[in-house]
């Protein structure tokens, strides 16, 4: 038998087209529902809070990828290093120097993402697309060897307008392709293009994300 949560799990999987990663963003949600959707088959996580995702690690199998998404402070980063499995919302130089030092003092190379800043609202952080052009093409990556940058994060801005929403997306897209061409052609992991969440999966799905971070379709509304 399997539990409401586990049947909108199964059927947003079942939906996403072959090649689509799903991180189940489980944040503010009980420990129990991340086990519903373990027992259903879901081993990747995304929770945006460090401490938070400390406490839900220590009670879940070991198996799990834990995904950080949120903004991450650079005080924070010794302690998700040693585990992450990618941290999305890479948005400073600094921040990227700071996983760097951390990740070589436990001898780990980290896998992250950059966040671009394309949504029409002022307070979201993340590069513009000129300044993560001008991080990816020239060189600074090359001094920083425990962190791997595997791609791009964004969100949309919150619209129903979906012409919008598809712009942001397609211009994260561009960029994408525009760095893989120009300096990642021959780097099979720089191949990650995270956006899309529960209101706009479909519409990122269709603007080339291959990795959609869903909470609220999977596991209900957050009570903060
Ligand atoms: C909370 C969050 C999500 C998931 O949002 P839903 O609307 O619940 O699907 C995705 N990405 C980031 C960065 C988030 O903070």
């Amino acid at each position: 038998m399997s539990t409401p949560l586990q049947q909108r799990l199964t059927a947003l999987r079942a939906s996403l087209p072959e090649g689509v990663e799903l991180v189940a963003v489980s944040k503010f949600h009980p420990v129990e529902a991340l086990r519903e959707a373990y027992d259903a088959g879901q081993r990747v996580f995304g929770e945006s809070h460090v401490q938070e995702m400390q406490e839900k690690r220590g009670q879940m199998p070991s198996d799990v990828e834990w995904h950080f998404i949120g903004h991450l402070q650079t005080n924070k980063v010794k302690y998700i290093v040693p585990y992450v499995s990618l941290i999305h919302a890479v948005d400073s130089v600094r921040l990227l120097h700071e996983i760097e030092k951390q990740a070589a003092r436990c001898g780990r190379t980290v896998p992250c993402l950059l966040e671009l800043h394309v949504a029409d609202e002022a307070t979201k952080y993340g590069f513009t697309i000129d300044e993560a052009r001008s991080l990816l093409l020239d060189g600074t990556l090359a001094g920083l060897p425990h962190v791997k940058v595997r791609g791009l994060m964004c969100m949309a801005t919150q619209t129903d307008n979906e012409a919008q929403i598809r712009r942001e997306f397609a211009a994260a897209y561009a960029l994408y392709g525009e760095v893989k061409a120009a300096r990642f052609a021959d780097d099979a992991d720089f191949n990650l293009r995270s956006w899309g969440m529960s209101h706009d999966y479909r519409l990122a799905v269709e603007e080339g994300s291959n990795m959609v971070r869903v909470g609220t379709s999977i596991f209900g509304e957050r009570t903060y």
